[in-house]
């Protein structure tokens, strides 16, 4: 059964209970300043953020600017990502996203799509990222969790990511457009993960159109929810 769009309403309501939940809800990749989050996101294609997070804890105390990262060199810097999946190619395009950001962009980290994608490494999720999380631009990232989510739940069907990415910032009320990625990969990661999702403890079950539901507990978990909406 094809899974319905979510209304206008259901949709207000979905952010508000994820809002409720996860106040203020953050990236799971360690960072702290813009640069270090290119990297940590650029190393995290295809790999955790905890296996990210191993290897930069390591690295960015050590080297945490584009000068000291180039200087390690692709080899030196191997040795402190070769933890992480793709780690060859990502070393090679880190110290070669260093040395535009050096000589371009006075190692600043740039602001806007074109010079982020114009990055080696960096392609349209990772520019989202670094734009929605280091400057608070109404982007949307769409990774595996939010294409997921976006489609089973009636939020933002799509068939592809820039589809998804383009629905949902349509439809998301401004007033959760900035948080509104970090809620969804949370609750992808967390609870509407892709093979069991959790719907007998979801809370946007009851506004969720995945017809399924009720076949993961959700039938459960709403009548728990109108039971405490009566008290
Ligand atoms: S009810 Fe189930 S399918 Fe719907 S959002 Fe919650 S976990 Fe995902």
């Amino acid at each position: 059964m094809p899974v319905k769009n979510m209304t206008k309403k259901q949709i207000q309501v979905f952010f508000e209970r994820l809002r409720e939940q996860r106040p203020n809800p953050k990236t799971e990749l360690n960072y702290s300043s813009p640069f270090e989050l290119l990297v940590a996101v650029t190393l995290s294609a295809q790999a955790t953020d905890v296996s990210v997070n191993k290897a930069t804890d390591q690295l960015f105390p050590i080297a945490n600017t584009p000068e000291a990262i180039y200087a390690l060199g692709v080899y030196g810097l191997k040795q402190y990502i070769k933890t992480i999946g793709l780690y060859n190619a990502k070393a090679e395009n880190v110290i070669k996203a260093c040395k535009i950001l050096i000589e371009k962009h006075n190692s600043i980290v740039p602001n806007n799509r074109a010079d982020l994608e114009a990055l080696p490494g960096v392609g349209r999720k990772t520019a989202n990222v670094v734009l929605n999380t280091a400057f608070g631009q109404a982007t949307m990232a769409v990774d595996t969790h939010i294409f997921r989510l976006g489609n089973r739940t009636g939020l933002a069907v799509g068939k592809n990511v820039l589809e998804v990415e383009q629905r949902l910032l349509k439809v998301i009320p401004k007033e959760f457009i900035l948080d509104a990625h970090h809620w969804l990969i949370l609750h992808g990661r967390y609870c509407c993960i892709a093979r069991k999702p959790k719907c007998n403890e979801c809370v946007v079950s009851d506004v969720c159109q995945w017809p399924d539901r009720f076949e993961f507990g959700a039938a459960k978990s709403i009548a728990i929810k109108m039971l405490q909406d009566q008290n």
